[in-house]
């Protein structure tokens, strides 16, 4: 038997904690046995002591195990069960490519997304622009749609790590959340609660990145690669640019049509496309579907080319009660703004910087995104057709099309935007896409 204050005095000390030892926290933090102040307690003796990796994997099994670890047996699927993860950007629509991709090229692929949080945009608040889309389908809806379309993208269901959402909940209001080993634990608790056989993980770099510096992404990206292996799930992560919005949009509706854009070959943006690209093929690795990054490559170009990646966004749309010609004619489902119109630098120039946060912040001021968790969503404001770092902008080349539901509110988050470019004489060097591969 152990007691709470005695595992937070040792990890206070900067001792290890034995598995057990976090097991039995984690349970108390999921039956409500360890009260508030403990967990806050806990949260900051991590903070400033940390984790070894073998911790950071009790803890992620720890907080996995509180509540449903999803099964996929009594389905009999053909194919193995892949997923993906972003630590969140502005204009990161890959979730809605790379899920219909993948699920193209033999994988089926339960999603569980969520909402945006601060300035990044949430998968989930952009497919609810699709009139009927449900977010919450019951169990059996959810598992017919993985098996019919191979991808289903969902909200969390009230019982999957329990025990993170109640200590992310006071991390939240104890400055603990900025914390390496507690956002993987965090993190992976909630994708392997979704019974995967193998997962990608895209941790953003740059302006408009969750995590501060490249260091910092590298060392989330390490820690997440080497505790999802060490808790069973084959998982790599892709280091990838967030210093520009990753789309040609930013916002809900514009998104999604982007997505179907991209998926019908109507309009590909190239950057979007490679990351998309990348992260797919080291996934369809992962899972056992390709023999290597080039051979995967291959698939997913094809799975393009053939319309099978846009059947099956298609199908899960109808799956999960949304229009069944959604893909013929999204303009007649998508919500609109009542103005929209460009916006002109105030001089011409090259591109030299984004600062993206902010592009992501004036999304959420035009009210595409929530200031406080209970705010509602318009989901047809937003950006499209924004311009991209090195792009040559004048009188003629806008640095973007703003859909915005009155004047004043155009004005505003035109005004942010130009405040968020900067112009200079000559196009700065090129960023990757993709800047770093961690595998284990
Ligand atoms: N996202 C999460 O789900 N958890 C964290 O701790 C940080 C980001």
């Amino acid at each position: 038997m152990f007691l709470p204050q005695e595992i937070i005095r040792k990890k206070r000390d900067g001792e290890v904690l034995s598995a057990e030892e976090i097991r039995f926290f984690v349970q108390g933090i999921a039956d409500n046995t360890v009260s508030e102040g403990q967990i806050a307690a806990f949260a900051m003796a991590v903070f400033f002591k940390d984790m070894t990796m073998e911790e950071r994997v009790a803890l992620t099994t720890g907080m996995r195990d509180s509540g449903t670890v999803l099964s996929w047996d009594h389905l009999n699927l053909d194919g193995p069960i892949l997923d993906k993860h972003s630590t969140g950007g502005v204009g990161d629509v890959v979730s809605l490519m790379l899920g219909p991709l993948i699920a193209a090229c033999g994988a089926y692929v339960p999603m569980i997304s969520g909402r945006g949080l601060g300035h990044t945009g949430g998968t989930l608040d952009k497919l609810e622009s699709i009139p009927g889309y449900n977010i919450v389908p019951d169990n059996r809806r959810f598992g017919e749609v993985v098996k019919d379309a191979g991808v289903a993208i969902i909200g969390q269901t009230g019982d999957l790590a329990p025990a993170d959402k109640r200590f992310y909940a006071t991390r939240d209001v104890t400055a603990t959340v900025d914390s390496i080993s507690l956002i993987t634990a965090s993190i992976l608790s909630k994708k392997l609660a979704a019974g995967l056989d193998a997962l990608v993980m895209d941790v953003k770099v740059g302006s408009g990145a969750f995590m501060p510096t490249y260091e910092a992404s590298e060392a989330l990206a390490q820690s997440i690669v080497e505790v999802a292996n060490g808790a069973g799930v084959p998982t790599s992560a892709l280091l990838t640019d967030m210093n520009q919005v990753l789309a040609s949009s930013a916002g809900n509706a514009v998104e999604v049509r982007e997505a179907v854009d991209y998926l019908t070959g109507a309009r590909r943006n190239p950057r979007l496309h490679r990351v998309t690209l990348s992260l797919g093929a080291e996934l369809l690795v992962l899972g056992k579907l390709a023999r290597d990054p080039e051979h995967a490559w291959q698939m997913l170009e094809q799975a393009l080319a053939s319309g099978a990646a846009a059947e099956h966004f298609g199908k899960m749309v109808a799956g999960l009660g949304g229009p069944n010609d959604f893909m013929d004619n999204p303009a007649r489902y998508l919500p609109t703004a009542k103005v929209v119109k460009p916006v002109y630098a105030q001089h011409s120039g090259f591109v030299t910087a984004m600062d993206t946060r902010a592009i992501g912040m004036a999304v959420v001021n035009l009210g595409g995104g929530r200031k406080v968790a209970s705010d509602s969503i318009d989901h047809s404001v937003g950006f499209d057709q924004i311009c991209t770092l090195r792009q040559s902008v004048d009188s003629s080349t806008p640095l973007a099309m703003l859909h915005a539901n009155d004047e004043a509110q155009w004005q505003a988050a035109a005004t942010a935007l130009r405040d968020a470019i900067t112009l200079g004489e000559a196009a700065p060097a090129a960023d990757p896409e993709v800047y770093r591969l961690v595998r284990n």
